[in-house]
């Protein structure tokens, strides 16, 4: 197959002052998880997006200094010559693939709490942040810089940036953004400085053309001086001259820098997940400054969509289609449109749970792609999987996103694969829960893997066939994968949070009966403590279809579990605007029909109710593993049979998110020839 013409635009070289990017696929500074701690890793995991045609792949956020550490979060660091050793390593693998490497010089500031170098934060005027994630929240407040620091400061960016070209960096960038470094001197309400630093925007804008200047002399030569700026805030700001500061800021450093990658300065905002916004949403942070220089813009907005990339091109938008979760679910994005098969792109669903992993200071994980932080670990490639023995067939029951991704490794692989689906759908979980509010676009999940199995003349799927024991054993196949799911459960929790068994009575649902097209009778209680998106998806389903909804959890907040993923406040707004009740840190105790009764997660004694006319638990699920369980307690039927192995995956096995199912079926099928494919075949140890 061909590229279609209409995208040949996105393949343009693009000059980025002394180095010229491929084309216009551009992998923006994103942490990985990684740090400095696991080169290896972090080279593997950039160098398939370099593969996969993206021709520049940067770095996530690279501290210059000890004065600048975000520890226990993961970020990598060039603080002197004994970490260009671990940079060389991502940048020889970029370069294999002919992209250009970028890398993301960082002083956090005050951002920052130097938990692990105990040294005091600095910035312009010693004004703190506040934090709401306890990650960045810091029990120490900064101090102010005086001018010995400026220059210091100016000092550990040039070293850091001839640290960063000897590591053979092409791009290296001045991050002026976020919170951080200079940008805490661009903000009139961080800077109070009456020196030639503070005070009129000529001034606060002072250090950022310094630093820029200073690292142009010292490797300008050679590599590409980026700027990262933050606009939002500034846009606000009403200019003298131009609109707002973020204009008269662009404008003042218009051509100083060889290329602008410009966002928004919430890092909420910025990931925003799909549940509260559409593609493209960073186009009011960045549409301003395409008029305003003649260098190279990038900016970043969750593109999946080749026509919305051309979009944003033609329309003089950006220069460059940056790009952060859409390379994690996909690498091999641009590489699929080049050669015409945009239909195979494994789009990102919105979910956020490469944040997560991220807060959760490990390696990436994806939804969408199982892969992601496996490349080197265990070799596993995102579009390359071993081949299997054609001759040998594989029964897959269920097809869920954990049967599916299974089903389609396998096929990948060249097994005989049979699906059979109970339902008249496919999808499982993900084609019911993509019905609610705000999660349509998780039905990629089913989309990705159905559209390519389908075309797979090795894999065939029979829907409607709910199947027994028996019909597995008469299917005679060589292994059986049974995916069969799990169900949300009527338990609920003592008060040492342990689950207190079910809770009886009329008028109680689970998502699965409100999934399923239950209508219960308002006022209606969610009593949720799984803690993610469930609760608050039904609330909202519940108050569109006009029912007054409170949410009572043992947690301090609905869905609690959402401060890792980014999508805490937009929940909370959500819930506000909707005018859905809140009730927090109370056990649930019990419900009569008409009140449920709760009890304080403090004191047990501190008892209340409210009325209502039905509830519904939001808690724990149980695996649907009947089927499992017989064939498994049968074992002389099975090796009588002739199979050879017998597995069960996905929440069947234990239930979690969509990412675990994933990841389960995935890892079932790579291993299933490998004679144990649960448990990890030996994988590397983290790196160094
Ligand atoms: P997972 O997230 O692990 O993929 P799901 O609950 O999404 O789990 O999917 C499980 C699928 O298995 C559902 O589509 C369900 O209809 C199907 N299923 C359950 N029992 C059987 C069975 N006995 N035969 C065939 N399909 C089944
Ligand atoms: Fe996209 Fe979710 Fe994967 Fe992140 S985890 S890249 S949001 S699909």
């Amino acid at each position: 197959m061909s590229r279609n013409p209409r995208y040949d635009v996105l393949f343009e070289p693009v000059r980025i002052g002394p180095v010229t990017a491929p084309n216009r696929f551009y992998s923006t500074p994103h942490a990985l998880g990684t740090g400095n701690q696991m080169p290896h890793t972090r080279a593997a995991m950039r160098e398939v997006r370099a593969e996969g045609g993206w021709g520049v792949v940067n770095t996530g956020y690279c501290s210059i200094h000890p004065s600048s550490d975000d520890a226990p979060l993961p970020y990598c660091r060039l603080w002197d010559d004994k970490d260009i050793k671990v940079h060389a390593l991502m940048v020889d693998a970029v370069h294999r693939h002919g992209a250009l490497a970028g890398v993301e010089l960082w002083h956090g500031g005050n951002g920052t709490a130097n938990r692990l170098t105990r040294i005091t934060p600095m910035t312009a005027s010693g004004i703190s942040y506040s934090a709401s994630y306890p990650n960045w929240m810091s029990l120490t407040q900064p101090r102010a810089m005086d001018r010995n620091d400026i220059r210091e400061l100016r000092r550990w960016y040039v070293d850091a940036a001839r640290r960063a070209k000897s590591a053979g960096f092409d791009i290296v960038y001045l991050y002026a953004g976020m919170g951080y470094g200079p940008y805490q001197f661009l903000l009139p309400w961080m800077n109070k400085r009456s020196d030639e630093y503070g005070g009129s925007l000529q001034n606060r804008v002072r250090l950022t053309r310094e630093i820029i200047e200073d690292m142009k002399e010292a490797i300008g030569q050679d590599c590409a001086i980026a700027v990262r700026f933050s606009s939002d805030e500034l846009l606000k700001l009403p200019g003298e001259i131009l609109q707002s500061e973020a204009h008269e800021i662009i404008s003042m450093l218009a051509d100083i820098p060889d290329l602008w990658d410009v966002k928004s300065s919430d890092w909420t905002v910025e990931t925003i997940s799909a549940r509260f916004s559409e593609q493209g949403e960073q186009e009011p942070f960045n549409s301003f400054v395409r008029p305003l220089t003649s260098k190279p813009v990038v900016g970043v907005g969750r593109f999946t969509s080749p026509d919305e990339m051309v979009s944003q091109i033609k329309r003089g938008v950006l220069d460059l289609i940056g790009a952060a979760r859409p390379t994690i679910a996909d690498p091999f994005l641009p590489r699929k449109i080049d050669e015409g098969r945009e239909d195979e792109i494994r789009e990102c669903i919105g979910c956020n749970i490469c944040v997560s992993a991220y807060h959760d200071c490990v390696p990436v994980r994806c939804t969408q792609n199982p892969t992601m932080g496996e490349e080197w670990r265990r070799r596993w490639h995102p579009e390359r999987i071993p081949p299997g023995d054609p001759a040998t067939s594989v029964l897959v029951v269920g097809a869920g996103p954990a049967g599916l991704e299974c089903a389609l490794a396998l096929g990948k692989r060249g097994f005989a694969v049979t699906v059979a689906e109970a339902s008249e759908q496919l999808g499982g979980r993900v084609t019911l829960e993509s019905k609610l509010p705000g999660l349509a676009s998780w039905a990629r999940v089913r989309d990705y893997r159905t559209n390519l199995i389908q075309v797979m003349s090795n894999v065939d799927i029979y829907l409607a066939n709910p199947l027994s024991a028996e019909d597995v054993i008469d299917f005679e196949c060589d292994h059986v994968v049974i995916a069969t799911g799990a169900r949300w459960t009527r338990q609920i929790l003592d008060s040492r949070a342990y689950p207190a068994g079910d809770i009886e009575g009329n008028a109680i649902y689970t998502p699965d009966d409100i999934l399923a097209g239950a209508k219960p009778e308002g006022p209606v209680v969610i009593y949720d403590f799984n803690h993610y998106y469930m609760g608050s998806c039904l609330a909202e389903l519940l108050r569109q279809q006009g029912n007054e909804v409170t949410i009572v959890t043992p947690a301090n907040a609905v869905s609690a579990w959402t401060l890792m993923n980014n999508e805490l406040g937009d929940i909370r707004t959500r819930m506000s605007e909707l005018g859905v009740g809140t009730i927090f840190e109370q056990y649930l105790t019990g419900f009569n029909g008409g009140a449920v009764q709760m009890a304080s997660i403090y004191q047990r004694s501190d008892v209340s109710s409210i009325e209502c006319g039905s509830l519904i638990v939001v808690g724990i699920r149980s695996v649907n593993d009947h089927l499992y369980q017989q064939l498994k307690s049968d074992a002389d039927l099975i090796t009588e049979t002739g199979i050879t192995s017998l597995h069960r995956i996905g929440d069947c096995r234990a239930p979690g998110i969509i990412a675990h199912a994933v990841y389960s079926g995935h890892e079932c099928a790579r291993n299933i020839d490998a004679g144990d494919a649960i448990e990890p075949i030996a994988w590397e140890r983290p790196d160094m």
